[in-house]
């Protein structure tokens, strides 16, 4: 279980074989439990000091996710003792396996935007590296793992890509069971797919949990639907990060022209050459575009413009962003609890920094 409550001074007993236990021990230390902690049934027996009546007692690695009755093993009489206590028995997730790296989407920054699979991997990782669009914030209360921020720290250099990857494999190689935590989604303009090459490459097996991607859910968090029926059939996602050439301009528009969405991502610092690009291209001026800032996040904010004026309206937008061009823009604030629940955030926000 996730310990967010205090169990300051309460004696725990828990139960579970050394390795398996590692984070749960972790996290009853953290919780402040008193905790005696026996590895096999033997060490139990052979204890002199329990305590008389715990608080609690967990057991570690006999979780059955089917729902089937779990199977408690040589543990069972003990956990019947207890029981008939009266002593309450809660049930631990054994640790995750060692040597292996979890490649795991983020989503756009908001806890609930966490995928179930991504909250457990970081509740099963002895080390987690992390970038800053990630929900880095919340790590301290989802994990135990060692943390590591290799996202751009301001005023510091960001940790090159190949510093990324041998990282990954030299703590899977150590033997933790590693977690790299990203931005969205870890394959769309994440560089996720060279991270698990690498890992491959070192023989370290590697596993992708997919994330809730900024592409769609920043638009979303504006109420802006990527596609939309009788309004845009399709939507593209591109990297704004380098000027795209002149084809690529004719491209885009051509599908924008086609009723198609634009959705382009890290492209604020050269949406003026994008527009310009566009508009050469033939898409018409008052194609509505809108960029998203700090989509699902404190200070969430839209701005809707047109082609036409785009760089003189969007002047003051910073990243991250997401922009996007296209018809689905004139829906913007569709989901009226949308405003309500950024402006709760952003209160959130502000109570907690206080
Ligand atoms: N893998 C990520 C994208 C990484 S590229 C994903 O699937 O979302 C980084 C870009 O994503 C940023 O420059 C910005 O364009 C966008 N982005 C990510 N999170 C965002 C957020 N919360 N709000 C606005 N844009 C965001």
């Amino acid at each position: 279980m996730q310990l967010e409550m205090s169990l300051e001074g309460i004696a725990v007993v828990l139960l579970g074989e050394a390795d398996a236990s590692r984070q749960a021990v972790l996290r009853y230390r953290r919780a402040g439990a008193a905790l005696a902690h026996f590895d096999s049934p033997g060490a139990f027996m052979a204890a002199v000091a329990l305590p008389a009546r715990p608080g609690l007692v967990a057991v570690v690695g006999c979780l059955s996710s089917s729902g089937k009755k779990a199977d408690d093993g040589d543990w069972a009489p003990v956990l019947d003792h207890y029981r008939s206590a009266g002593v309450p028995i809660v049930r631990e997730p054994a640790a995750g396996p060692r040597g292996h790296v979890t490649l795991a989407g983020g989503g756009p920054g908001s806890r609930g935007l966490l995928t179930v699979d991504a909250v457990e991997a970081l509740r099963d990782a002895d080390v987690v590296l992390f970038d800053r669009l990630a929900p880095w914030r919340e790590l301290e209360r989802l994990t135990t793992a060692q943390l590591i921020d290799v996202g751009k720290l301001p005023g510091h250099h960001k940790v090159p890509q190949t510093e990324i990857n041998r990282l990954l494999v030299e703590h899977a190689r150590a033997g933790a069971n590693v977690v790299r935590l990203k931005g969205g989604d870890p394959f769309v303009f994440g560089r996720g797919g060279e991270e698990a090459a690498a890992c491959a490459e070192a023989g370290v097996p590697v596993r992708i949990v997919s994330g809730i991607s900024s592409s769609i859910a920043v638009p979303a968090a504006a109420g802006i639907p990527v596609t939309h029926r009788e309004v845009s059939h399709c939507f593209t996602v591109i990297s704004g990060h380098a000027p795209l050439t002149p084809a690529e301009h004719e491209h885009l528009a051509g599908l924008g022209a086609a009723g198609g969405t634009l959705v382009v991502l890290m492209g604020v610092a050269n949406l003026p050459h994008l527009a310009s690009g566009l508009r050469r291209a033939g898409l018409p001026l008052d194609t509505p575009l809108a960029v998203v800032e700090r989509g699902h996040q404190a200070g969430q904010r839209t701005t809707v413009t047109e082609l036409g004026r785009a760089e003189a309206d969007t002047a003051a937008c910073g990243n991250p962003a997401v922009i996007v061009i296209g018809e689905v823009v004139r829906l913007a604030g569709l989901g009226s609890h949308a405003a309500e629940r950024s402006e709760l955030r952003d209160l959130a926000a502000s109570l907690l920094d206080a």
